[in-house]
């Protein structure tokens, strides 16, 4: 090797050459590098390969759509072609090599039909071509863009493997001979260099296997003595899960080359398991990063071991079947386990998880489901004595299993990650088959069901991952309340999350019609605008399902509608886990049946339910009142003022202005319900009430309470604006009780009464103007207990009682309470 400045090895994978647009942007970033001397290895265009494989499938059931599908690609690769080289002498040279290779497998899929099957070589000879393709064609279109040396490098020429335990094993003399033959040590510039292909010891076309492109960049970077390897892909880096089954995976900056390979090996296909073989022998270090976001750090695997963090990844493999083998007679007989999986490797057959008990009774083991007929086999072979003379009793198999596995260095020394898992596991209500720790204790592994398989993934990664106290939150009507809560939730989040570590992600929010749910979170910024433009038409099973995901520990979904459809759904969500907050009144105040219900859920799971913003808004009124009774008190009776709308109007209500006209007014500056008459027939203070009631143990319902309506009686049946109109011919008997009141040095307001014997009733009255019911302002509502503790001197909760400030508030709260008995320290 030269003195000369060292090799970079870059490796762009299948996603990051699919097509012309990004073979621009590869070559993009081969451009930038300012090393002079870079091995560029890339794979097949996306898709090519699983074509290719395919087509020897096709051939081999004589399908007649083989060709059809051979010409599509060969299309596919000139229309690349022809958007990627200007040059019409490099199209030609391009299509005329590509024109010579499509009449090749042509040929071998001719061959393969007429003798209906194909071998091993075959396969492989065929599956080879698209990295061939890829590679001349983004060769050619370097030579037009990149003023320096371009060499396309035949692999097949260099790569010469032989099979081996764990996969093909490359020959290594064989392949730096080829190399000096083939490349000048002083060359600078850029080689090219297919992927995945190599040749056997006969000289043939063959693969590294799938996936092996990987492996073709680590077999380069030591051929060349690289720097470094880097692979380009279509993630950020290794992430601590596969991304499209845990939505919430995040990079892992650094990896040792180890743990890379666990994973690797477990099933995290951003790296093929042999890549780290060759760069560990020689030191280089491999950086997995994004070529559609190359800005992105991505991981560096290498030979240090961060000790940050125990576990790095969780990973799955799919398609697993189980054999247990089982029998007093392996007890204490030695060299049992030997046997077994000497038969198994005379088989050919790889055993992904070896567990075996201490007691020797049973050996249970984990092989691909597509061997499980040959695994049988064998060990019924092996132990066909014991097997027929009892002193094994069976051999039993299994299928449809995947593993799991969490990797991590350090988990050596950190107690508490077995744990952790299994906690997690059990939590997610996962069942466990089987178990083993590698020795190297860099990895633990569990046999789980494949259905299961991505709800165990997302469960064990919040356990490893995610705060314990991120919540997924779903809000159901958004409309004042709900919306101006969203936006007091929007500027709190980052601060909450920052210093509180209490991570509050909307995950869903639907109206009556529509819903918007998003995997991570809704941008709180343009949710509205998203929800016309992408939400779905409202559908609350799929909602609560969405939030209550497996990613996440914990759901809340926040109730913000009227609606007592919605308010029938909470016992249903709490007996799945959800916590429900709310401030409609429709559950607490409705059948009595149902609101035990709902107590009892509570208090017989950790499940939360709260409703503080049902009475009184923001002001904590049934916290104070569930303090005063759990901490004994005796409480004699509740009276207040619950109505912001009737505590408005009476306190403008002076008489000099017609009480209709009030009304008017509070109309339009919002502070009613559209139809005034459900504020003035006392309804809504009366369901207060009844929350308060049912809050100090009386079992009451709203049919027990004494209702003074303000709703003249022939004035029910007509719609809101007519109302308004004729509600003017009652002002003087309103001017009259007020008159009447005023003589006495009274004021008139709109209470609501309870005792603790149960009696409770709402309606307007007089009351001395030295009462604290007659010193409130505006929309205030005020509550007066009277209890063994505060009996001389009542204890009064006062202050603003409606509006989507403090409501919202109230609610946002409530879910502040509710992450602190999740374990959030505010
Ligand atoms: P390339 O074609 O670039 O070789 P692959 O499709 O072979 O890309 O590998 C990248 C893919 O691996 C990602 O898109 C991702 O879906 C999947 N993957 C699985 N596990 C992981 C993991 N732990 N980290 C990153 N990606 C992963
Ligand atoms: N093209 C090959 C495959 O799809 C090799 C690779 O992309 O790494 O398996
Ligand atoms: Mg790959």
């Amino acid at each position: 090797m030269s003195a000369q400045a060292g090799w970079i090895v870059r490796k762009f994978g299948g996603s990051s050459v699919a097509n012309a647009e990004c073979i621009e942007r590869a070559a993009r970033l081969i451009a930038a590098e300012p090393a002079p001397r870079q091995a560029i290895v890339v794979s097949a265009a996306r898709g090519v390969t699983d074509a290719l494989f395919d087509l020897v499938s096709r051939a081999e059931r004589q399908d007649q759509e083989a060709a059809s599908r051979l010409e599509a690609l060969g299309d596919r690769h000139r229309t690349m072609a022809s958007a990627l080289l200007a040059s019409r002498e490099a199209r030609d040279t391009f299509e005329r090599d590509l024109a010579a290779d499509l009449r090749n497998i042509a040929d071998i899929l001719h061959a393969t039909a007429i003798v209906r099957a194909a071998s091993h070589s075959v396969r492989e000879l065929v599956a080879g071509y698209g990295e061939l393709w890829s590679s001349r064609l983004i060769a050619s279109a370097l030579r037009e863009r990149l003023d320096c040396n371009i060499t396309w490098l035949d692999a097949r020429e260099i790569v010469t493997i032989r099979p081996g335990e764990l996969g093909p094993v490359v020959v290594w003399p064989r392949a730096r001979a080829a190399l000096a033959e083939r490349l000048d040590p002083d060359y600078t510039g850029v080689v090219l260099v297919p992927g995945y292909v190599a040749s056997d010891e006969t000289g043939v076309q063959t693969t590294l296997g799938r996936n092996g492109s990987d492996y073709s960049a680590s077999i380069f970077g030591a051929l060349l003595h690289a720097q470094r390897i880097e692979i380009w892909t279509d993630v950020d880096g290794v992430l601590s899960a596969d991304p499209r089954l845990v939505p919430d995976a995040r990079i892992v900056p650094t990896l040792s080359y180890h743990e890379a390979v666990e994973l690797a090996y477990f099933g995290a296909r951003v790296i093929h398991p042999q890549t780290m073989a060759p760069a560990i022998e020689h030191g280089i270090p491999i950086c997995i990063r994004n070529s559609f976001a190359p800005e992105s750090p991505g991981t560096i695997i290498g030979a240090t071991i961060d000790a940050e963090g125990a576990v790095k990844g969780i990973t799955s493999i799919d398609r697993i079947a189980l054999l247990n083998l089982e029998g007093t007679g392996m007890i204490g007989v030695p060299g049992t386990a030997h046997r077994l999986f000497g038969a198994l490797h005379d088989a050919g057959v790889s055993v992904v998880l070896i567990s075996q008990a201490s007691s020797e009774h049973s050996i249970c083991f984990a092989v691909p489901e597509g061997d499980i007929e040959r695994a049988e086999t064998a060990v019924r072979r092996a132990f066909d004595a014991e097997l027929r003379e009892g002193q094994i009793e069976s051999l039993g198999a299994t299928r449809g299993h995947s593993i799991l596995a969490v990797v991590g260095e350090g988990m050596a020394g950190v107690p508490g990650v077995a744990a952790r898992l299994f906690g997690a596991l059990g939590g997610a209500g996962v069942n466990v088959r089987a178990i083993a720790q590698g020795s190297s204790e860099r990895n633990i592994s569990a046999v789980i069901d494949g259905r299961e398989t991505t709800r165990a993934l997302r469960a064990v990664h919040a356990g490893f991952y995610l705060s314990p106290h991120t919540l997924s939150i779903g809000v159901i009507g958004p409309g004042r309340v709900g919306a101006t809560f969203l936006t007091q939730l929007a500027s709190q989040a980052e601060r909450l999350r920052a210093e509180r570590h209490l991570d509050l992600r909307v995950r869903g929010i639907a109206t009556s019609r529509r819903m918007l749910l998003d995997g991570r979170s809704v941008s709180l910024d343009g949710w509205s605008d998203a929800l016309a433009r992408d939400g779905a038409d409202c559908d609350l099973d799929r909602f609560a399902d969405h939030v209550q995901s497996d990613q996440l520990p914990h759901a809340v979904i926040i109730d913000c509608t009227a609606d007592r459809a919605v308010a029938q759904r909470y016992a249903d969500w709490l007996a799945r886990g959800i916590h429900v907050i709310t401030p409609n009144k429709k559950a607490n105040s409705g059948s009595f049946g149902y609101y035990e219900q709902l107590v009892r859920q509570r208090r017989a799971s950790r499940v939360h339910y709260l409703y503080e913003t049902t009475v009184g808004a923001g002001l904590p009124i049934i916290q104070t009142l569930r303090d005063l009774r759990e901490t004994g008190d005796e409480i004699h009776s509740v009276e207040g003022i619950l109505s912001g709308t009737l505590a408005w109007l009476f306190n403008l209500f002076d008489g000099s202005r017609p009480f209709s006209d009030i009304l008017r007014e509070a109309r339009e500056r919002g502070y009613t319900e559209p139809d005034p008459r459900d504020d003035l027939t006392g309804g809504d203070v009366a369901s207060k009430l009844v929350i308060l009631a049912r809050e100090l143990g009386l079992r009451i319902g709203l049919d027990d309470v004494e209702v003074e309506s303000l709703v003249p009686a022939p004035l029910l049946g007509l719609d809101a604006d007519s109302f308004l109109d004729r509600f003017a011919a009652y002002d003087a008997a309103m001017a009259e009780r007020h008159a009447v009141a005023a003589a006495a040095g009274d004021v008139l307001r709109y209470v609501a009464r309870l005792d603790a014997g149960g009696s409770a009733s709402v309606g307007l009255e007089r009351v001395p103007a030295s009462h604290p019911f007659a010193r409130i302002a505006l929309t205030d509502n005020v509550v007066r207990f009277v209890t063994g503790r505060y009996h001389e001197n009542p204890l009064i909760v006062q202050g603003p009682g409606a509006g989507p400030d403090v409501t919202a508030a109230g609610v946002f709260a409530d879910l502040l309470r509710l992450g602190t008995y999740l374990g959030a320290s505010l």
